[in-house]
C-alpha cells in the first residue's frame, strides 16, 4: 500500500485525537495540504503574560531563620509554588519559578531564568529578619543605587551577601554580568514602580504592611534591564507574629490568592499591554 493509500485510510477512520475522538471530516484537514494564498488564522493577540516567581534563597542558603525555627527559604518556596498555582487557574496569565526544590542559585542565575522565558514580570518573595523585632507586614522593593533609607540599604546588603556562598559555583553568563553593570531602562523602571504601587495598595486592603512598605534598594537580583522586577517581603520571620502566621499552610495560601488578585489586576493595566 502506498502512502497515499493510507493516509486515505487515516481520513476514513476515527481516531483519538488530543483532544479526544476525531471524526473523519474532521480529520482531513491533518492531511490537507494548506492552500497556497489561503486564509491563515491570525495569531492571538496576546499571549498569557507570565510572572517569573523567584524563591528567595534556597540549598545551603537557609535565608532568615526565625525564632520558632522556621526557614525563609521553605516559606518562599511554598508562597511561591502556590502562588504559581493561582496565576496559572488565571486567564491570560502564566507563573515560572526560579526554583521548583531546596537548591541553591546565584542572584544572577535567577535573572537569567526570567530573561530567557521572556518574563512580562519578575516577583522575588521573601520573609527576612528585621533588626527591630516588633517590625512586622509585607513590604515591596524596586531597585535603586541609593536605598530609600538604612534599612532597606542593610536588607540589600545582606540578600546581596548570600550571592559569596555562591562563588564556588559556575560564573555569571558574561551577558548578564554586562547587564548587572547598566541601570534599568526607563520603561522597566516606571513600570517596577506601578507593580511595587500595585501590589502594596492591592495587598494592603487584606495585609498588613510594614511602615512605609513601597521602598527601593539596590538588589542584585532585581537588575534585569528588561524586565519590570519586584521584591516582596512577605513579613519577618524576626517577628513572633508574622512568624506564626508564615508557617501556617492556610495563611500562605490566603496571602498567595491576595497577591494573585493583584498581579492579575496589574497585568492586565496598560503599562504591562
Ligand atoms: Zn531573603
Amino acid at each position: 500500500m502506498d502512502r497515499r493509500a493510507i493516509l486515505r485510510l487515516a481520513v476514513g477512520i476515527p481516531f483519538l485525537g488530543v483532544g479526544g475522538l476525531v471524526r473523519p471530516g474532521q480529520a482531513e484537514h491533518l492531511v490537507k495540504p494548506v492552500a497556497a494564498g489561503g486564509a491563515v488564522r491570525p495569531p492571538a493577540l496576546r499571549s498569557p503574560r507570565l510572572v517569573m516567581i523567584d524563591p528567595g534563597h534556597g540549598g545551603k542558603d537557609p535565608g532568615a531563620i526565625g525564632a520558632g525555627g522556621t526557614y525563609e527559604k521553605d516559606v518562599t518556596l511554598d508562597l511561591a509554588k502556590e502562588l504559581a498555582l493561582q496565576l496559572r487557574k488565571t486567564q491570560g496569565l502564566s507563573a515560572g519559578l526560579t526554583r521548583e526544590d531546596d537548591h541553591f542559585l546565584e542572584l544572577g542565575e535567577r535573572v537569567d531564568v526570567a530573561r530567557e522565558a521572556k518574563a512580562d514580570l519578575f516577583l522575588s518573595l521573601h520573609a527576612d529578619s528585621a533588626p527591630n523585632a516588633n517590625a512586622r507586614g509585607l513590604s515591596a522593593y524596586t531597585l535603586s543605587e541609593k536605598a530609600s533609607d538604612a534599612f532597606s540599604q542593610a536588607l540589600a546588603d545582606k540578600e546581596n551577601y548570600a550571592d559569596r556562598l555562591g562563588l564556588d559555583l559556575k560564573h555569571t553568563k558574561p551577558v548578564v554580568a554586562d547587564i548587572l553593570m547598566d541601570l534599568a531602562t526607563r520603561h522597566t523602571q516606571a513600570a517596577s514602580l506601578a507593580a511595587r504601587q500595585g501590589i502594596v495598595r492591592g495587598a494592603g486592603r487584606d495585609l498588613r504592611l510594614l511602615e512605609n512598605p513601597m521602598r527601593s534598594a539596590n538588589f542584585v537580583v532585581l537588575k534585569a534591564p528588561d524586565i519590570p522586577s519586584v521584591l516582596v517581603e512577605t513579613g519577618f520571620l524576626s517577628n513572633r507574629q508574622d512568624e506564626a502566621v508564615l508557617r501556617d499552610p492556610a495563611q500562605r495560601r490566603r496571602i498567595a490568592g491576595i497577591l494573585a488578585r493583584e498581579l492579575a489586576t496589574l497585568l492586565a493595566s496598560p503599562t504591562f499591554a
